[in-house]
């Protein structure tokens, strides 16, 4: 049942919105001293080995991470995201390992800030229990991400985000998303929640939309980069993230951004992005 492998898609262009959202919205956590909680509901591995058999076949990180990785003109907060990955290839000029989610939040994270990391995948859990196993303030568990926010929120803090980024591979996630949401928001209603989602067929992607809408739940914002037009062939053509709460300063940075980011990533010129409300203040 779960066949997904983060692996074969490590620091392709998703991962890339992705991860910098995810380091935008933190960043702007730690402006106040006081601790967060952060929730990664599907963690993954951690960390990627792009010279891996997986990461090699479909080398789709050449399309993404590889595009920014020796650039001299990148816009502040790219630079500050290309330097997390740099971190994990020991500042080396060759990119050699990528970085999840989990390690994006592990490089960030101060003494005061909170972690728990699920996966629920017997092979890949592991793994990610031993990346972490030295940190004092990152708890790893082999759990369903989705019950966690049932389980877990309010977080003591009363601060914190939440990162969902399901695999997708079963349809029933569009909606377990959205359920989820629900479950968290009645108990954190003040909390960050970061949903990622890929457009393969726009139709999937309008449902986790519709559901949100109906949630009568106020400021979620949409951001997304497309490689390509939306089409009813295989294959994703452009993925997003929809944040509820967002920073007041994440909406001007991914418009000053996302111009850079589609030019650089899709060359080809095939590209396009968006960010807007899905429903306002
Ligand atoms: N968030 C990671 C990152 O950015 O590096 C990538 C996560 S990957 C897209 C999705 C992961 O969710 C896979 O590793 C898969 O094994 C795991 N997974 C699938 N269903 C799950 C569930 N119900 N609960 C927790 N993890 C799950």
């Amino acid at each position: 049942m779960l066949s997904y492998r983060h692996s074969f898609h490590a620091g392709n262009h998703a991962d890339v919105l992705k991860h910098i959202v995810q380091m935008l919205i933190i960043e702007n956590l730690q402006l106040k001293e006081k601790g967060f909680y952060y929730l990664d509901t599907h963690s993954g591995v951690g960390r990627y080995r792009l010279f891996s058999e997986e990461a090699e076949k479909t080398a789709e990180y050449q399309e993404g991470i590889a595009r920014l990785w020796d650039k001299e003109d990148l816009p502040e907060e790219v630079q500050r995201y290309v330097s997390l990955v740099k971190k994990l290839n020991y500042g080396g000029k060759e990119l050699r390992y990528y970085a999840g989610s989990p390690f994006i939040a592990a490089q960030l994270l101060r003494p005061q800030d909170r972690a728990l990391l699920t996966e629920l995948h017997p092979a890949d859990y592991p793994l990610l229990r031993n990346t972490f196993k030295e940190f004092t303030n990152i708890s790893t568990k082999r759990d369903n991400g989705f019950q966690q926010l049932k389980a877990t929120l309010p977080p003591k803090e009363r601060r914190g985000l939440v990162l969902i980024d399901p695999p997708y591979e079963l349809k029933e996630d569009y909606d377990l998303v959205v359920k989820a949401i629900e479950e968290g928001y009645k108990r954190f209603a003040t909390g960050i929640y970061a949903i990622w989602y890929p457009v393969v067929l726009r139709q999937q992607t309008k449902r986790i939309i519709k559901g949100l809408e109906n949630t009568g739940i106020r400021k979620i914002l949409q951001i997304e980069l497309a490689v390509r037009p939306d089409s009813e062939q295989r294959g994703m053509t452009a993925s997003g993230m929809i944040v509820i709460n967002p920073p007041w300063t994440l909406e001007e940075q991914m418009k000053k951004i996302l111009p850079y980011l589609t030019r650089t990533l899709v060359p080809e010129g095939t590209g396009s992005w968006s960010v807007k409300w899905i429903t306002p203040e």
